[in-house]
């Protein structure tokens, strides 16, 4: 077994059972992508079980504090297996979810969402990388889904030193199928969708819109950054006069399309505009268009916090123009998925977005991932999810 010794003084974020270990922090040692090795601190006290990333930053990820496990295909299956049955007792209301979320579930750098009988995983550092096979066939025996597909495609693999994989991993077949969400039904491709096909994330929030749409009658929504549409399709589900989607994205706007009909809404209730939403919200402020409800869900703006200062900019921008297009009286959903900003940054800019744009409102409601996107104190960097609802004063 290789030893990884720490810097002096490097052992306390390890202590504190955060479960990374930066090149930084290494005096000495090393292994190949994804070997396990004993991480000590410098005067030689075990501190973690981890697996060795050559060429990431992050160069040590844990797979225990606990200097008797063994780390192996046995005790990678019982992390899965507390990971799953944690999603079975929290119930959720659908047939999409998360069942594995990295860090949080002790598997650092494995995703895993199930949709139907079909589960997707990312594998997005070397540890779970090296253990692709165990951790497949412990999956497959776990939840009694017949096919996995990898979408092993994602940005943070490149900054492991890993190729992009995708494909079947256990199974085969269509890889285009309908997910059942709050009794909507929503057409989705795992194999050329965003992430693993859906944003899972966002369920809650979805129904939130619902609700709201329910209680509040909106006659007019703008859904910006829409994807496939479902927080359109949760709109008209409550009873929305009209909605507008905008998307940069083709495929996801005619899969959108696709999704009205799925759950049998009149086309006539909906419009789908392939552009740029910054662009659009200026040209509907032109053309004095005014909504009910307005939903901003961008993509990540900030992928780090050293992003931070440019992303604020860009997401006070579009929430400053929604304030404006709102009518009185209407509901502001506006979320931001993106790690380095944190809740209190979002309020203010937020907040300062309102300032600019002359208009005041409460925040009537806090929102942010859903239960099976789960968070560890100890690992604050899997808070990425964060959105308000606001209610422009009339
Ligand atoms: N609300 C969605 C998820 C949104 S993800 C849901 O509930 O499923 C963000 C979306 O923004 C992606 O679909 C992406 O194609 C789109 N996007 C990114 N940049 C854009 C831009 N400048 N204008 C319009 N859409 C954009």
């Amino acid at each position: 077994m290789k030893t990884i010794r720490l810097k002096p003084g490097k052992d306390r974020s390890l202590l504190r059972r955060h479960p990374w270990v930066f090149d930084g922090a290494i005096a000495t040692g090393g292994a190949d992508a994804g070997e396990t090795v004993r991480v000590e601190s410098h005067e030689g006290q075990f501190l973690a079980w981890g697996a060795f990333s050559p060429a990431s930053r992050i160069r040590v990820r844990v797979w225990s504090f606990d200097e008797a496990q063994r780390i192996d295909a046995a005790f990678l299956r019982t992390l899965l297996a507390r990971a799953i049955a944690l999603r079975t007792r929290l119930g959720i209301d659908s047939d999409g979810l998360r069942l594995v979320h990295g860090e949080s579930d002790g598997l650092p750098g494995l995703i895993v969402d199930r949709y139907g009988d079909t589960l997707v995983a990312q594998f997005t550092a070397s540890g779970v990388e090296r253990w692709k096979a165990e951790l497949a066939d412990a999956l497959i025996e776990l939840t009694g889904c017949p096919r996995l597909y990898e979408r092993s495609d994602t940005s943070s693999r490149k900054r492991e030193g890993l190729a992009e994989a995708t494909g079947w991993l256990r199974g085969s077949g269509d890889t285009a199928l309908t997910l059942n969400e709050h009794g909507w039904r929503l057409g989705l491709d795992i194999a050329h969708g965003h992430k693993t096909g859906y944003y899972l994330d966002q369920r809650d929030s979805r129904q939130v819109c619902y609700q709201y749409t329910k209680r509040l009658g909106f006659a007019r929504v703008l859904n910006c950054f829409s994807y496939t549409g479902g927080f359109t399709v949760a709109a008209l589900a409550g009873g929305a006069g009209h909605v507008t989607s905008i998307d940069s994205s083709g495929p996801a706007l005619e899969q959108a399309a696709a999704n009205l009909a799925l759950n049998g809404f009149d086309a006539a209730r909906a419009t789908f505009m392939d552009a740029d939403v910054n662009a659009s919200l200026r040209l509907f402020l032109g053309e004095g268009r005014q909504f009910d409800a307005i939903v901003l869900d961008p993509p990540k703006l900030a992928p780090t916090a050293a992003h931070a200062e440019r992303a604020a900019r860009a997401y006070k921008d579009i929430n400053r123009l929604a304030f404006k297009l709102l009518s009185p009286g209407g509901v502001l959903f506006t979320f931001s998925c993106a790690g380095g900003i944190g809740v209190e940054l979002f309020h203010k800019i937020v907040a300062s977005a309102g300032l600019d744009a002359g208009v005041d409102g409460p925040i009537v409601q806090r929102l942010g991932g859903a239960c099976d996107h789960p968070m560890t104190v100890n690992f604050p960097e899997g808070e990425y999810l964060k959105g308000l609802v606001i209610m422009k004063s009339s």
